[in-house]
């Protein structure tokens, strides 16, 4: 049995509206290159996107952990939150550090649905996972930000009307600290494309509305500014941790999805004459999985814990993170093998699934990352870089 007795109610509801998105739509969307728009706006109609805002701008005002049994289930059911999952965490650089006129103008509105703030851009060509050395700078000129740079695998920018942005606002040679002097603004994407803001889709593995951003002279209002201008780094430090908590969440949605699968198979499958799953080289791998995804929700939930009691959650949350986007990946490993040929064929949608994950041993935060995040600051071992 799943350890997954938190947010029960949420969970079957989430449950039941996924069933209506069964793998045949996933795999229509998949081979597409589609964004799941029917499915987007059915999460939203039915107010799991805004589980998290407070109740006061419209949202059900939960914890995170109530978050993660929203996400962990669209993933067990073999469905894909990384279209819709950023509102959850991107709404928190807002709520935690916007002013209050910022929050109420657009805080009710994205609870409503009837703005979506679906993107957060960090990642730059020449920086990679140094974010201290982005180069997209935004200078100021009057009551406007001027903004010039580029922006590479920021996701679903064609599906979002808001982007919190991380700029730079004094050069790193100028700043004492080398995470000091960047801003987190937020841009109105219906006014900046075409108007110093242009989208290019990257093609990737699998299907996640991923692009590059290219700012020409973008201008952004100084009202824009959320947080202090040069403390933005700050600004989305905690976001972070909520976004590789509610990530690990999703890996477990999909261990648990793999691992169903594959114990369903193997129960089913007759090959010289019996079960595969009866021989031990088979059922042991997927005991193996699942014992290892019951481990990392166990992580998961105590980052989860933790980030609620407002406690620091950096580490738990980073091992989370490891821990089960590890998880998923033996699980899908091992469904594949228990698949034999047929986990290659999409009807099954293992081979899918096994792409969609394997995005987070790299997303948000590499494994190499975490674990000198964790040699270093947990373990106190001397730093490499
Ligand atoms: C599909 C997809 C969606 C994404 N969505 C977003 C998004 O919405 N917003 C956003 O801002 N970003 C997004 N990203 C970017 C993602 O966060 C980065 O790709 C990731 O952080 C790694 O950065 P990088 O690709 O530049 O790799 P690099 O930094 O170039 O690293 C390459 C490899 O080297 C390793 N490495 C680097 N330095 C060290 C070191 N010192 N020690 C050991 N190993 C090291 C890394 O672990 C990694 O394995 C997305 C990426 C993908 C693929």
């Amino acid at each position: 049995m799943a350890i997954d007795q938190t947010y029960p109610e949420i969970r079957a509801a989430v449950a039941s509206l996924c069933s209506q998105y069964q793998g045949g739509y996933w795999r229509k969307m998949d081979a597409a290159k589609a964004y799941p728009t029917e499915f987007v706006q059915a999460l939203t109609s039915a107010g799991f996107l805004a589980t998290l805002i407070p109740e006061n701008y419209g949202g059900a005002g939960l914890p995170l952990g109530a978050g993660c049994a929203v996400l962990e289930e669209v993933h067990r059911s073999g469905g894909n939150g990384a279209a819709c999952h950023a509102q959850m965490y991107t709404m928190g650089t807002l709520l935690r550090h916007g002013s209050e006129e910022q929050k109420e103008q657009f805080l009710p509105a994205v609870a409503e649905g009837k703005l979506r703030l679906q993107t957060f851009a960090v990642t730059e060509p020449a920086s990679g996972t140094d974010t201290s050395r982005i180069r997209t700078n935004a200078v100021r000129d009057g009551d406007d930000y001027v903004i010039n740079g580029q922006k590479v695998f920021i996701s679903r920018t064609e599906h979002s009307d808001l982007m919190i942005l991380l700029v730079r606002t004094t050069p790193r040679e100028q700043c004492v600290k080398h995470t000091d002097g960047m801003s987190v603004l937020l841009v109105d994407m219906r006014e900046a494309v075409g108007n110093g803001l242009s989208i290019s889709p990257i093609d990737t593995m699998m299907n996640h509305a991923s692009t590059e951003l290219f700012f020409d002279d973008l201008r952004v209002p100084v009202c824009n500014l959320i947080g202090e201008e040069g403390q933005g780094f700050k600004c989305i430090l905690d976001g972070m941790n909520a976004e590789r908590i509610l990530i690990a969440a999703e890996c477990i949605g999909d261990a648990r999805w793999f691992t169903a699968k594959s114990a369903e198979y193997a129960r089913e499958r007759t090959v010289f004459d019996r079960p595969i799953g009866a021989n031990q080289g088979i059922q042991f791998p997927i005991a193996k999985a699942h014992i290892q995804t019951e481990a990392a929700a166990l992580m998961v939930q105590q980052a989860a814990d933790l980030y609620d009691a407002g406690r620091s959650a950096g580490a738990e949350a980073n091992m989370a993170k490891l821990l089960a986007s590890e998880a998923s990946w033996a699980a899908g490993d091992t469904c594949i093998q228990t698949h034999g040929g047929y986990g290659f064929a999409a009807e099954y949608d293992v081979e899918r699934k096994f792409r969609e994950t394997r995005l987070y041993q790299i997303a948000p935060i590499s494994t190499n990352l975490i674990l000198s995040y964790v040699a270093t600051r947990e373990l106190q071992l001397p730093r490499s870089f």
